[in-house]
């Protein structure tokens, strides 16, 4: 697995507010209150919904003082999902990843993209064929539906494309889907709309980006699944049956997803800085640049 292709955080922002128009409105509070931690905000809500990248872990390593907060959310009665913008490890792999990290979240606790994308593809296009890009090692075993990876090769073979990762998709393989794309339209899936993920080595180009390329130059309306768009938050608030929304916290790191899709699923939202995608940088001048401001801003968890 690598990624070719790592941006900057200013990068990613103006990337964000130039595809803008594709993502769903919301309003904003003037101002954000400044807290110290999710402890503060605890009295406000019931409930908090947490990013994973940037909230609770960056690559493959706990956000230092993660776990023992959890613990302290679990012991003041609130209750917790995860709600994360990932798609290339089915739910079972994704589970195995946060226990071994040393997060306690049950399975119902923890909504992938990848988990909202799965439940809704076979309706998408009864019966047709799927072409993956996605992790080599993945068998497809949580989609209902003909999923096969697909390599650049077999253009024929396929209906639509479902973007799942984006390890391992250079550039040469991205220039097939394209021009797979420009010789037969199909629907393109992408169940991961984030442009970015915070891992060790910097920021990584994710499925999003990809998908927006796809869109600007070839005029293609990509299926997006995950935030901030609203059958992930459906699939979150469901499992938080009876908390009003007003009563729920989105925590995340990244304003165009976190931020703009608790905002306009009715949540509260707070901003997280430290480990996530405006690590080391003025948040406010973001906010201000793009009119997404969250309720609560924070150094960490
Ligand atoms: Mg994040």
């Amino acid at each position: 697995m690598s990624y070719d292709v790592t941006l900057t955080a200013a990068q990613a922002f103006d990337r964000y507010e130039e595809i803008r128009p594709r993502l769903p409105v919301a309003d904003f509070p003037a101002a954000p209150r400044r807290c110290a931690g999710l402890l503060d905000v605890a009295e406000h809500v019931d409930a908090f919904i947490l990013d994973s990248f940037g909230v609770l872990n960056v690559g493959d390593h706990p956000v230092p003082g993660a776990i023992a907060r959890i613990a302290e959310l679990r012991a003041l009665g609130k209750r917790l999902i995860v709600l994360t913008n990932a798609a290339s490890n089915p739910h079972a792999d994704a589970m195995k990843k946060y226990h071994r990290l040393g997060f306690d979240f049950s399975t119902e606790e923890v909504v992938s993209s990848r988990d909202v994308c799965a439940a809704r593809l076979a309706d998408l296009a009864p019966g047709a064929r799927w072409g993956a890009i996605a992790a080599a090692e993945d068998g497809f075993s949580d989609m209902d539906a003909d999923v096969r990876h697909w390599r650049g090769d077999e253009d024929g073979a396929v209906d639509g494309f479902l973007l799942l990762s984006s390890a391992d998709l250079h550039a040469d393989r991205f220039a097939r889907l394209e021009a797979a794309l420009k010789r037969r339209p199909r629907p393109l899936v992408v169940a991961n709309p984030d442009l970015v993920a915070p891992r060790e080595t910097g920021l990584t180009k994710e499925p999003g980006a990809y998908a927006h390329e796809l869109a600007d130059r070839l005029g293609v309306t990509p299926v997006f699944f995950g935030k901030p768009y609203h059958a992930a938050f459906d699939d979150a608030l469901e499992r938080l049956d009876g908390v009003s929304a007003d009563r729920i916290a989105m925590v995340g790191d990244t304003l165009h997803t976190d931020i703009l899709g608790g905002r306009a699923a009715g949540l509260k939202t707070v901003l997280m800085l430290d480990h996530g995608l405006f690590a080391g940088l003025s948040a406010e001048s973001f906010m201000a640049r793009s009119g997404v401001i969250a309720d609560f801003v924070t150094p960490s968890i």
